[in-house]
């Protein structure tokens, strides 16, 4: 067995995320156009038809397939025999550096999404590291590597419990999942670990989410054990939730659910559980002193043959002269695209706006909100000719405590994220007749392409976060909560639950 270059390492898993950030894996793309086949809410099957259309778009472009190119994490399987070629770092150092050079790809660059000092400064590491890396040492003489880069979205929905050991796990997901709201962009996965410690069952939880989608196989077999029927049992039960694609209710919701469990204590359940979004990304390697890995890219076959296009009744809006009378007449589900400047903003952006705000200061100069809509992104740097890069829309729920002093204090009119808005927000947006739309998540290339030009306008200095002036033509949206406050994500869910209940769901 020829000894392993420090190298190999450093090149395989830069190429490795290079990989993953513009080629969903096969299992995914096939599990997902099935479901578009399957599927009868409209807006879900919409929603899907621009995940699978954004997804192709991306690996022919070779540019992300999500604006949240991801935190990474690698689980590593290290041969106890393994001989090394020179290599002066640390495996983990060697990790860190792969990282590094995929996220600062000049011809795909990343968005650097890492903070450090998170309580406090949360200071931008400017290039995705350092990565999460769990390792276990294994008989063997190789390096088994498996990369993800996981997505804030569906990352800040985990949640962990300890059961009663008698207690139902199936139902206790049951319970938690419209508890997630739409944030983690479904269709994906979830990702279950049960037993061991509170540390162990959450490390289980993710390690599941690498494995390949395999439910219709299961389905069709029948299930061989008892974690084989829970997997089942799990994935019709929360299917039948109704909550949908973008949480806009349809037939489904979940892709797969995995389960990874250990041994525990007599007195213990513990249960993590983790999705894994639309923009599902992870891949395999072994490293074996033969060289470098180069992954096998996907055959242009291996997507559908769909295309998504916006409904010859969608309803253009001119965001350069839109008017509250108008927005009072859209209508909940409605499709918008959207034509004209729209500003941005995340996180960063709304608590500097309030802090000078309270402080009296003021707004930054040429920053005006007077009659405009704000759009939730964090958009990734353009390279070539690109004028942005994937620019798709981040979770609105976390600007929620923003909004009414948006509405109140900067004469805005409206704004763009993804996923379900909570009643703060509600609230806000029925009591200033404002409106709130929603870009599908993960559909992150497909939307910059409506993009015409995009400058910064303020806080240049937050990167990504900083405050964009974009110019777009025919950018898709659904108006997810009404100048009444009605929200899609509350009437949809429940609407496709009761369809479910009266249908016989037909299986594989
Ligand atoms: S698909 Fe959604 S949850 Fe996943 S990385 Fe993109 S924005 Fe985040």
């Amino acid at each position: 067995m020829a000894a392993i270059k420090q190298d190999d390492v450093i090149d395989s898993v830069a190429d490795a995320f290079q990989y993953i950030s513009y080629y969903h894996p096969k299992d995914y793309i096939d599990a997902l156009a099935l479901a578009y086949e399957r599927e009868e809410s409209p807006a879900a099957r919409d929603a899907i038809a621009q995940i699978l259309t954004n997804s192709k778009m991306s690996a022919q472009g070779r540019r992300p397939v999500c604006q949240d190119t991801g935190l990474a994490v690698v689980f590593v399987k290290l041969g106890m025999d393994v001989e090394w070629s020179g290599a002066k770092m640390a495996l983990s150092d060697m990790i860190h550096e792969g990282v590094r050079r995929a996220y600062m790809h000049p011809d795909n660059t990343l968005r650097a999404s890492v903070v450090q000092d998170p309580t406090n400064t949360r200071l931008n590491t400017k290039d995705n590291t350092p990565a999460i890396i769990h390792y276990d040492v294994v008989p063997g003489n190789k390096i088994e590597i498996t990369v993800a880069a996981k997505g804030g979205g569906s990352e800040n929905k985990a949640k962990f419990t300890t059961l009663m050991p008698s207690d139902s796990l199936a139902d206790w997901i049951v319970d938690v999942v419209p508890a997630m709201g739409a944030g983690w962009c479904p269709p994906g996965m979830l990702g279950i670990g049960v037993g061991g410690t509170a540390e162990k069952a959450m490390i289980l939880a993710k390690e599941s989410l690498m494995e390949s989608i395999d439910m219709q196989t299961l389905k069709v077999k029948g299930p061989q054990n008892k974690i084989e029927e829970l997997r089942v049992e799990i994935y019709d039960r929360v299917n039948a939730l109704g909550i949908g694609a973008q949480g806009l209710g349809g037939l489904t919701t979940v892709l797969d659910v995995k389960i990874k469990d250990y041994p525990t204590h007599a007195a213990s359940l513990p249960v993590a559980v983790i999705p894994n979004c639309a923009a599902t990304r992870h891949a395999h390697f072994v490293l074996d002193g033969s060289g470098p890995v180069a992954l096998t890219p996907p055959s242009p076959d291996d997507y559908p043959a769909i295309e998504w296009r916006a409904s010859d009744d969608a309803r253009r809006v001119d965001l350069n002269s839109v008017t509250a009378e108008e927005v009072s007449n859209w209508k909940p589900g409605e499709t918008l695209l959207l034509n004209g400047k729209l500003l941005t903003g995340r996180d960063a952006a709304h608590k500097r706006i309030k802090d000078l705000l309270a402080s009296g200061e003021g707004l930054p100069e040429g920053v005006n909100f007077e009659g405009r809509f704000i759009y939730y992104v964090g958009p990734v740097d353009p390279v070539g000719d690109e004028v942005v890069g994937p620019a798709g829309p981040t979770t609105s729920t976390r600007m929620d405590k923003f909004t009414d002093m948006m509405l109140s204090e900067t004469g805005l009119l409206g704004m763009v994220g993804k996923a379900e808005r909570g009643p703060v927000a509600i609230e806000a947006i029925k009591k200033h007749k404002a409106v709130y739309l929603m870009a599908v998540g993960g559909a992150a290339y497909l939307v910059s392409k409506a993009i015409q030009s995009s400058r910064v306008v303020a806080f240049a200095e937050l990167g990504m976060e900083a405050i964009y002036e974009f110019d777009v033509r025919d950018m898709p949206v659904t108006v997810a909560v009404d100048s009444c406050g009605e929200s899609v994500h509350q009437t949809g869910p429940k609407l496709w639950k009761s369809k479910i209940a009266q249908i016989p769901v037909v299986s594989a």
